[in-house]
């Protein structure tokens, strides 16, 4: 067994708001491509893109018949109704995708995202039976405060809060300081293990060491081909969400090709 033991990596690209339906088309085939010529990489890693909406289903027609998953970026948690310019967890379900990232930090700093909203989100995604990919992470501010830990779990058990254990064993969860996104700067390889491995010993404390053991524990946070090898090595490191580098081919597939 691996330092991850039975946990299979996941590598996810967050296109974030990027890329008309041409280029999803173009960017997508360029993984596919990658995939095809370096098979033991889709043995090894999980992997999945998640393209703007609009481009969801150009994206779906490249993936079609590989091995990568397709993801979207947010999720509002009614399934249908009076809600002008909203997307459902059923309609994403329905375009294909099988994850969706709730509370990325972005929507929780720029949209005003809240603890409940992010709870609400997961609980729509795992009720249309796909996995959310709950994001947590501290700013700077917090992290020189020696609030760390209280910020992260904190937004953890508020996901996490009502859940079932069967429901919980579907999250994935995905540790994102806020500082270390789009700014090239990276937790230090040691510092997102501590970081991983309290979340872990939370999602026990609430549903079980069972649970806690199989979950997937992603990081994000300027990950690039140069740190992905030392950051994705950390026992409690089970994947990455990347933003940046996931919109070049070559260098998304060169992270997943890390995560082996
Ligand atoms: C992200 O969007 O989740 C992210 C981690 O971005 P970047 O890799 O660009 O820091």
């Amino acid at each position: 067994m691996s330092a991850h033991g039975s946990r299979r990596p996941l590598v996810v690209g967050n296109w974030k708001l990027h890329k008309t339906r041409a280029e999803a088309r173009a960017l997508a085939a360029g993984v596919v491509t990658r995939l095809v010529a370096a098979p033991e990489v889709g043995k090894a890693v999980d992997l999945a893109i998640a393209p703007v909406f609009t481009a969801l289903a150009a994206a779906a027609q490249e993936l079609t018949g590989s091995n990568i998953r397709l993801a979207a970026q947010d999720v509002y948690w009614e399934a249908s109704g009076a809600f002008t310019g909203e997307v459902s967890a059923p309609l994403l379900r329905d375009a294909g995708c099988e994850y969706v990232i709730v509370g990325h930090s972005e929507r929780r700093q720029l949209f005003g995202e809240q603890d409940a909203d992010v709870r609400r989100k997961a609980v729509a995604v795992l009720g249309a039976g796909m996995h959310p990919i709950v994001c947590v992470g501290e700013t700077l501010a917090q992290r020189e405060g020696g609030e760390t830990s209280a910020v992260v779990l904190g937004q953890a058990r508020a996901a996490f809060e009502g859940l079932d254990q069967d429901a919980a064993a579907r999250v994935v969860l995905a540790y994102e300081p806020i500082w270390a996104i789009g700014t090239g700067r990276n937790a230090q390889p040691a510092d997102a293990q501590v970081v991983h491995a309290q979340l872990r010993a939370t999602v026990a404390d609430g549903f079980g060491g069972r649970v806690a053991e199989a979950m997937r524990i992603l990081y994000g946070g300027s990950v690039k081909p140069e740190n992905a090898r030392s950051l994705l090595s950390q026992s409690d490191v089970d994947g990455a969400l990347v933003g940046g580098a996931s919109l070049d081919a070559e260098s998304f597939f060169a992270i997943a090709a890390a995560a082996q």
